[in-house]
């Protein structure tokens, strides 16, 4: 494979390899670029650094922040800016991302409190003596309860009780997208929309989206991710290009919790050209 990954998941998220893991991954499917995006946190970035990069490898500092659609656009789903290259010691940066783990240690134990009353006995300690020292989301809650044999599938958690609008979902803090756009910007970083299929919007919506994201700052658009149906990477390549944003991808990898995602190949037919990468670094 020559080809790069621009979104992975650490165990300082909600990615079941370490940082140092996913390097020798990286190295060892020949990827020639790679960047660690966890959600609202730098240390799977930082930890990668101190670990040391292999020099076949390329690597950018990531971050995946967890942000909420622009006030005149309809709700959007998972609404997700990437930040790329960014100054790790940045203290806006980190004073931002913060507040956006704290907002989770609030939100965890709402959501563990309601699948208590729904009859599921466990408690948020059980969950955490599962993971490092990285930060608990949903997805360990869901790998959790299929550990209690309470559903069969990370999915089935999802569908049934942790998706929004299901009865164990609970809100979260997310910063305004204009202001995740400039935060990135100011720590030296460039911002990217993440996964636009994962915003449920329609063509139209896809596009007038852009076109404020655009005036607000952003830089790229993630317009290869797995998830794609046929023909939408086509056309978020071409809106990318019709407002003069950059064109990402990335396999959003997570290891164990999302099962079908490979590094670097997601389902096994997915790459994202080196040139890419060489693009990202020339802006
Ligand atoms: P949280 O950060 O706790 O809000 O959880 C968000 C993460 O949960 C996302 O990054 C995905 O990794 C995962 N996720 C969200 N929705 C689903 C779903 N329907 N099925 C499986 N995983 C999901
Ligand atoms: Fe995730
Ligand atoms: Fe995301
Ligand atoms: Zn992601």
């Amino acid at each position: 494979m020559e080809g790069i990954d621009l979104h992975i998941h650490s165990t300082a998220s909600d990615g079941t390899l370490s940082p140092a893991e996913i390097l020798k991954l990286a190295q060892k499917l020949k990827l020639r670029a790679i960047a660690i995006t966890d959600h609202d946190t730098i240390d799977g970035s930082k930890e990668a650094l101190q670990t040391g990069i292999p020099p076949s490898v390329k690597f950018l500092t990531g971050v995946e922040i967890s942000a909420s659609s622009p006030p005149s656009i309809s709700y959007a789903g998972s609404f997700h800016i990437l930040g790329y290259s960014i100054r790790l010691d940045d203290p806006q940066l980190n004073k931002t991302l913060a507040v956006l783990q704290q907002a989770r240690k609030n939100r965890n134990p709402q959501i563990v409190k309601r699948l208590n009353s729904m009859g599921f006995e466990f408690s948020l300690k059980d969950v955490a003596k599962e993971i490092g020292d990285g930060q608990l989301g949903r997805p360990h809650i869901a790998r959790y309860l299929i550990k209690k044999g309470f559903v069969k599938s990370i999915d089935e958690a999802f569908k049934k009780y942790l998706a929004q609008g299901k009865s164990a979902y609970v809100d979260k803090y997310r910063v305004d997208c204009e202001r995740a756009i400039e935060i990135i910007v100011d720590a030296g970083g460039i911002p990217v929309l993440a996964h636009p299929i994962l915003l449920n919007f329609d063509k139209n919506e896809t596009n007038d989206l852009f076109a404020l994201l655009k005036d607000m700052g952003l830089k790229g658009i993630e317009v290869y991710y797995p998830e794609n149906p046929p023909g939408m990477t086509t056309f978020y390549s071409k809106l990318a290009e019709r407002y003069g944003l950059l064109k990402t991808g990335g396999t959003d990898f997570h290891g164990s919790l999302k099962p079908d995602i490979q590094l670097g190949s997601g389902r096994g037919d997915f790459a994202v050209p080196y040139e890419i990468y060489e693009k990202l670094v020339r802006i």
